[in-house]
């Protein structure tokens, strides 16, 4: 690389990092993109690889392919995960080494929140990743196999019990993909399985569905979900999540072996070094309105860890 060239360091290639590499000008500029995978992945879409509706392929692409194609090979790759950051030595500690920087442009998303439990992300199944949505998909095609064959209908039950937790835009389609799974391909594909042995539950902490957003949207995903045969449990906290035992905030329980959860992300975890600086609200890094992480010197943050908050959008 030309030694002469201020060197940018980015971490993470999603929607945020991969266009700033694209659009950034390669002439005055050495960049480096680091993410801990090899492609870019479309998350909006990871509940239809998810449900089986969608290849991976269909919403991936290695990035070196890209950055050949739209960057003509001049942005250079590492595959690796960021764990720290010397501000001192301007250098991202990674697995396998540090990577030197002038600039670091953080652009590593979110991950899930497990609000203080961190012992559920080994129970449940998420959905912030491609290899997570396989996971869901390869565990949802075997238990619908195994419940084909099995004679007790009390055990078939127990695995075709699924739960989603959150009804946020994530979990509703989670949720209404599974319910087309019941409702549209299991009298089909699965003939030996009685429609009414699957279950498909969604539960939310507040009381409607896509809080966010509009009513007119919260009273059509009800009504969608509900038409996809989807239970719908509003108003109902989950607690604690045990030996494939859930329980709620008003006490009550469901045995379910498969749990999907989305019910919040967060900011990703970074350690810095050689500073005192901390994530913001969120896991979030506080930024200008030139995305310039507050109270560190030529770093930015992009895409979901940016937080910038002006008077009129608090
Ligand atoms: C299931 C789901 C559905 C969604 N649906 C919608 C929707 O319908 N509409 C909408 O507008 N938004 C939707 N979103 C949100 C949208 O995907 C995000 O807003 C967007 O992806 C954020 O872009 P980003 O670049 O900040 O982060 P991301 O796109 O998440 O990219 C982060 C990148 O960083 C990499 N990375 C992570 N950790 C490290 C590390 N330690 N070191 C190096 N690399 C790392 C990751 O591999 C990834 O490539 C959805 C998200 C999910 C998960």
């Amino acid at each position: 690389m030309n030694s002469s060239k201020t060197r940018i360091v980015v971490l993470g290639g999603g929607f945020a990092g991969l266009n700033f590499v694209k659009h950034i000008d390669k002439d005055k500029f050495d960049i480096t993109l680091v993410d801990r995978h090899n492609h870019h992945s479309f998350p909006p879409l990871f509940y239809q690889v998810a449900s089986s509706e969608i290849d991976p392929s269909s919403i991936s692409f290695p990035f070196r392919r890209e950055l050949v194609k739209k960057a003509s090979g001049r942005v250079k790759f590492h595959m690796e995960s960021a764990r720290s950051v010397d501000v001192s030595r301007h250098c991202v500690i990674t697995d396998h080494g540090s990577i030197p920087y002038d600039k670091l442009v953080i652009a590593f998303g979110t991950t899930n929140n497990f609000f203080g439990n961190d012992a559920l992300k080994d129970e449940v199944y998420t959905l912030k990743s491609n290899d997570q949505a396989i996971r869901i998909r390869n565990e949802i095609l075997y238990r619908c196999e195994r419940a084909s064959i099995e004679p007790d209908r009390e055990k078939r039950r127990r695995m075709l019990t699924f739960v989603v937790i959150g009804g946020g835009p994530a979990g509703v389609e989670m949720a209404g993909a599974i319910g087309e799974l019941k409702r549209y391909i299991l009298r089909r594909d699965y003939p030996d399985i009685p429609l009414e042995d699957m279950t498909v539950s969604l539960y939310e902490g507040r009381d409607k569905l896509l809080a966010s957003m509009s009513a007119e949207s919260s009273e059509t995903a009800l009504k969608d979900l509900k038409s996809l045969l989807v239970d719908i449990h509003l108003g109902r906290q989950m607690k604690s999540y045990a030996d494939n035992l859930l329980t709620f905030d008003d006490g009550s329980t469901l045995y379910s072996e498969m749990v999907i959860w989305t019910a919040g992300v967060t900011g990703r975890p970074l350690e810095f070094e050689g500073t005192d600086f901390r994530q913001g609200r969120g896991g979030r890094f506080p930024t200008d309105r030139f995305c310039r992480v507050t109270g560190l010197d030529d770093i930015f943050a992009i895409g979901d860890v940016n937080l910038m908050t002006t008077e009129e959008y608090p």
